[in-house]
């Protein structure tokens, strides 16, 4: 009976992993037909400098739009990442950022940065110089108003090739930022090296700012650092005034997150970004 038992859990096992591959071709051939088809979009999520509330960048964050429904990046872009998807996405995914980033210059009144998020797997297949040139070339936006996010996963793994890719991307005159800041491994030196402009602090050391006294040291280490090396810090996940004003406290540059905006689709971008604008017109003492 042992033994039927072990047979029938190996059916079962085997069933199941055929059913999980199914799924994956599945999601495959509908990932392949939505983005032939037009059916990804980009929303967009301010990026304020703490200081004086300027909005000084957004960033673009993928969604799949499929019927009435939009899925979240992190329920497909693990699967693109694995399948090689993402070099097709990530490609259209930079073209549409630097046309929507032309559309909404003359939304407000000094130059707002698109930022991009970049996989690992971008710099290893496809060719990331070219398709960044040609979506600025296709565009018309000047290279220092995108800014590519990469994680320190993309630069711990890297190769010679990644670094030469980097440095040629830097060379076209684009800004370059570290996401989700903290979670891996990376010396800030190095980074200085690198010629990253930003440090984004990722949300989980943000989100207990106030209640823990570990996370604030954590984020004053890194603010106190990125300075000295004159590396701009930009924390993500802000929900609240208060996380906010510690931020501010602490010498924070920028802050990006709920309390000051969702992801928002273009139009909505477009009457946030006017809405601003004239809120800091009619200001007394304002910009
Ligand atoms: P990320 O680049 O670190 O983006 C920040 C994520 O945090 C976004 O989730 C954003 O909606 C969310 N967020 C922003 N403010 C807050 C806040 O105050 N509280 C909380 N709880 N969350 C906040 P989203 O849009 O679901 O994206 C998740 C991740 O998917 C991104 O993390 C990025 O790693 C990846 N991703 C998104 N778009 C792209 C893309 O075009 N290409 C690539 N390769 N990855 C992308
Ligand atoms: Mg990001
Ligand atoms: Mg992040
Ligand atoms: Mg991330």
């Amino acid at each position: 009976h042992a033994k039927d038992a072990g047979r029938n859990t190996c059916r079962l096992f085997d069933e199941a992993m055929h059913v999980e591959a199914q799924e994956m071709l599945r999601l495959r051939s509908q990932f392949l037909t939505a983005l032939e088809q037009g059916r990804f979009v980009l929303h967009f999520q301010p990026q304020l400098r703490l200081g004086d509330g300027r909005v000084l960048g957004v960033e673009a964050l993928v969604r799949w739009q499929d019927g009435d429904s939009l899925i979240p990046p992190a329920q497909f872009i693990p699967m693109a990442e694995s399948s090689g998807l993402i070099v097709p996405l990530g490609e259209w995914v930079l073209h549409e950022a630097c046309r929507q980033a032309m559309s909404w210059q003359s939304c407000y009144d000094s130059p707002v940065v698109v930022a991009v998020n970049l996989s690992a797997v971008q710099f290893k297949r496809g060719n990331l110089e070219q398709a960044v040139a040609s979506a600025l070339a296709g565009s018309g936006l000047a290279p220092q108003l995108l800014e590519l996010e990469l994680t320190e996963t993309t630069l711990l793994h890297q190769t010679e090739a990644v670094l030469s890719t980097l440095r040629r991307l830097s060379q076209l005159g684009v800004r370059l930022a570290i996401d989700d800041f903290g979670t891996g491994y990376s010396s800030l030196a190095y980074l200085k090296r690198l010629a990253v402009n930003t440090l984004k602090i990722d949300q989980s050391f943000i989100r207990n700012l106030s209640g823990d006294p570990d996370d604030a040291n954590i984020v004053c280490a890194i603010i106190e650092m990125a300075h000295k090396l004159q590396l701009q810090t930009l924390a993500e996940g802000v929900e609240s005034a208060q996380i906010a004003d510690l931020l501010r406290q602490m010498g924070c540059d920028q802050a990006q997150g709920y309390y000051y905006s969702r992801p928002l689709p273009i139009a909505q971008l477009h009457a946030y970004l006017r809405r601003q604008q004239a809120g800091e017109r009619t200001q007394p003492g304002g910009r």
